[in-house]
């Protein structure tokens, strides 16, 4: 039977810092809700399966859960396995970071995120482990996704990964701010078990300095080439992300440079997004600069025999150009607005 359905709502659940959800996907309102105010409690695992097979019944019926799901990219036709289990575990319960970045939700008030006291994720996921509703085989190995703050200051993440390694999983996603070396980032590339991005934005130092806040480009470099080395060879993945920050690196000189120092550092996989706080702001108004960049990029990639890998933020604003909900705009004004914006948001985080 073909229906529309979302495999997140499917078989994901994702840790955030205070609530658990369906997916990573709804935004900053976080409305695909399964617990609200999450701080560590015992969680009842059957219900929550039970309750995700509830969806799946609704979904046939054509009954979309959230509002997030009303316009969203992941809501798509398919024929969809049945049986309750999870497959593709988020994480995102932690928000310290080593880094700095100005369009990170952490720059609102990063000193409040850097010591902001999260529940014990690793004693929560031992708990799900015994509960054996995770099964990663019955999708190819599943996905453990990284996605809080840095993971070089998650507490327990070595024993979370062996955690899930434990229980086969095959797939681990983990973007890093690579300030900091970690060695079983190392041990999962070997097993050839990873997805692993690091985003500098930039191909210098002073752009590097201007976009993440902090002063670490030669050793994010360093390091970035010992992570592609580690994946070379193995079926995991190493990516440097280019996260295209309209007014501060939008341009295809810039976007050449990070390609050479790709290429320099040993990378073979890249990945662009789009800022997604400017596109949610200026929806109505999108440059039609930016779809434009995203086809240099994917072409000057694959000039350099690089597989270029398009994200979600880009996915969805081509889908709502495509749809009407965003719209382009000509007007020079506009841009001249954007701009100052911009600017004013790097500085004080003013959205
Ligand atoms: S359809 Fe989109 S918003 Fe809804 S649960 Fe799936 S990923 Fe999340
Ligand atoms: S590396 Fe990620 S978590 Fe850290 S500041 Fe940048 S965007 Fe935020």
């Amino acid at each position: 039977m073909r229906y529309k359905f979302c495999e997140q709502l499917k078989n994901c659940i994702f840790f955030d810092s205070s609530c658990v959800v369906h997916c990573c996907n709804c935004g900053h309102d976080r409305d695909t809700i399964i617990i609200d105010d999450y701080k560590g409690e015992k969680i009842d695992w059957k219900k929550l399966i039970k309750d995700k097979l509830k969806i799946q019944e609704n979904a046939k019926k054509g009954i979309i859960p959230y509002n997030s799901c009303k316009n969203c990219y992941m809501w798509r036709e398919d024929v969809w396995n049945e049986g309750g289990y999870i497959s593709e575990i988020i994480i995102s319960s932690w928000t310290t970071c080593n880094c700095n970045c100005f369009y990170c939700y952490t720059a609102a008030d990063k000193d409040f995120y850097n010591n902001f006291k999260t529940y014990d994720i690793y004693r929560v996921l031992k708990d799900f482990q015994k509960s054996k509703l995770i099964n990663f085989k019955k999708d190819n190995g599943g996905i453990v996704r990284l996605l809080g703050g840095d993971v070089g200051t998650l507490k327990d993440f070595d024993k979370i990964v062996n955690l899930f390694l434990e229980e086969g999983a095959e797939h681990f996603y983990i973007p890093t701010s690579a300030v900091k070396y970690l060695p079983i980032v190392e041990k999962v590339l070997k097993e050839g078990k990873a997805e692993v991005i690091v985003s500098p934005d930039s191909s210098n130092r002073e752009l590097y300095k201007k976009i993440k806040r902090i002063d670490a480009y030669e050793q994010v470099k360093q390091n970035m080439k010992k992570y592609a080395n580690a994946a070379a060879n193995t079926k995991s993945t190493f990516i440097s992300k280019f996260i295209i920050i309209p007014y501060i690196n939008d341009s295809k000189e810039e976007i050449d440079n990070w390609l050479k120092e790709c290429k320099e550092i040993g990378v073979t996989n890249v990945a662009y997004d789009i800022e997604d706080n400017f596109t949610i702001k200026f929806s109505q108004k999108i440059p039609k600069k930016i779809p434009e960049l995203f086809d240099y990029l994917e072409r000057r990639g694959k000039e350099e025999n690089m597989k270029v890998t398009r994200f979600r933020f880009a996915y969805q604003l081509l889908f709502d150009l495509e749809n009407g909900t965003a719209k382009y705009s000509e007007n020079e004004s506009d841009f001249i607005e954007q701009k100052k914006f911009m600017e004013k948001f790097r500085k004080e985080y003013c959205l």
